[in-house]
């Protein structure tokens, strides 16, 4: 008898966001100099105050399992910031705290679809997107938005795509891998179609809202009756410079919120009790220092940008949140180097990693197999240094 695993993580593809980072930790163990642009995550320190309330609260014996939502304190703390911000009313009950957005999506997709159920994606997609939708025994429905309308799907894709079996929708803005940010209007024009199909439900992953170079953040969940059937995900990653501290949370209708209260209990229980305490501290202390790392990270957009435009061959969309540039590289697929042909942008930013020093993710995994994400959450002196190896990489390429 053979051991094996289930279906169920056989048919699950590995993160390929995880794998390139994992490939950049292992060349660099092996002393290569290797620029780490392939993971998303900010590279600056957590907040002082917030590593002090996580201080705090081991010294005040926060060590004990914690409410499966979350303390009762961060729950409302987060609704709190949900009224401030957005202008959106929660009760803390209807509050789930998880360990980081990336399982609020995946509880909000276990806790509502059933086999067959189709769940649409608009691509360029987030890479856990698709999988977890897989997990969840769902069918993902692609929609494709290119660079010439600025990856962002419009109302009548959206119209088209849905159908009797429609669950639910994800919708991600700030985009990652894209940096696109739908406008108001655009959102308005999504829910105007969304209002239309009662049994639609949409998972709003927000976990971008503070870095956004054109103005405020706007929620899908200001329209119309969408609150009532909207998950919002968001969480303390991104815009606090916590990814290792793994908090992330969901805004949910009541049913929504209970049912994943019933998922978490038997699977895995309450968050982590520090990284709740830090939480707390990140919503209700000074927001400045997600002001600070956001003008840093569009002073960052802004070089990436131009550096980028600058190598030929790269089409480049220009971001209007989070930290990615997503250029189209098709330029490039099909050419060789030392006998070697690049026959897909994973080749790409595998011959860029492995000739260029510089990590990176081809793009069919986000679903978009003709670009090349690159995440500038990084140093300005490495990205400067970064594109100069991308360029003169990319040069060898006939
Ligand atoms: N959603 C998107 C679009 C992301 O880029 C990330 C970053 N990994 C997440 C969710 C997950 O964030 P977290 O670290 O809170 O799990
Ligand atoms: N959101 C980040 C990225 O896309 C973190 C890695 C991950 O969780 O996939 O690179």
């Amino acid at each position: 008898m053979s051991l094996q695993v289930s279906d169920r993580i056989a048919n699950l593809s590995a993160s390929e966001t995880l794998a390139m980072s994992q490939k950049s930790t292992e060349l660099k163990a092996q002393g290569i100099d290797v620029i780490n642009l392939s993971v998303g995550e900010p590279d600056f320190n957590t907040p002082q105050h917030i590593k002090d309330a996580a201080k705090k609260a081991i010294d005040d014996n926060f060590s004990f399992y914690t409410p499966v939502p979350g303390y009762l304190s961060l729950r409302k703390a987060i609704c709190e910031k949900l009224k401030k911000e957005n202008n959106l009313e929660y009760k803390p009950e209807q509050i789930v705290c998880s360990g980081g957005a990336k399982q609020s999506v995946c509880n909000a997709l276990m806790c509502i679809v059933n086999p067959g159920d189709e769940v649409i994606i608009p691509a360029p997609y987030w890479v856990s997107y698709v999988e977890m939708v897989k997990l969840s025994e769902g069918k993902s429905v692609i929609i494709s938005a290119g660079i010439d309308q600025n990856f962002k799907i419009t109302a009548a894709q959206l119209e088209a795509a849905i159908t009797p079996k429609t669950k639910a929708i994800i919708l991600c803005s700030p985009s990652n891998p894209t940096g696109s940010v739908y406008s108001k209007d655009e959102l308005k024009a999504l829910a105007d179609v969304l209002e239309k199909h009662s049994n639609v439900i949409i998972i709003a992953d927000e976990i971008y809202e503070h870095i956004n170079y054109i103005g405020k953040h706007e929620s899908i969940a200001q329209f119309g009756t969408l609150k009532e059937r909207t998950a919002i995900v968001n969480g303390v990653s991104k815009a606090y410079a916590m990814t290792g501290w793994r908090l992330g949370w969901m805004a949910a209708p009541q049913w929504l919120a209970s049912a994943c209260n019933k998922l978490q209990g038997q699977y895995t229980s309450g968050a982590s009790s520090i990284a709740q305490k830090a939480a707390e501290a990140a919503y209700t202390g000074d927001q400045t220092c997600v002001e600070d790392m956001r003008k840093a990270f569009e002073r960052r957009k802004e070089l990436v940008y131009k550096l980028a435009s600058e190598i030929e061959g790269f089409k480049v969309s220009k971001p209007d949140g989070a930290f990615y540039l997503f250029p189209n590289c098709s330029y490039f697929l099909g050419k060789s180097y030392n006998g070697k042909t690049i026959e897909t942008s994973a080749d790409l930013a595998m011959f860029l990693l492995e000739e260029g020093h510089v990590a990176c993710v081809g793009g069919a995994a986000f679903g978009a197999p003709d670009c090349i994400r690159f995440s500038y959450a990084t140093a300005d002196e490495l990205l400067i240094e970064a594109f100069r190896r991308i360029k003169e990489t990319l040069a060898k390429l006939k």
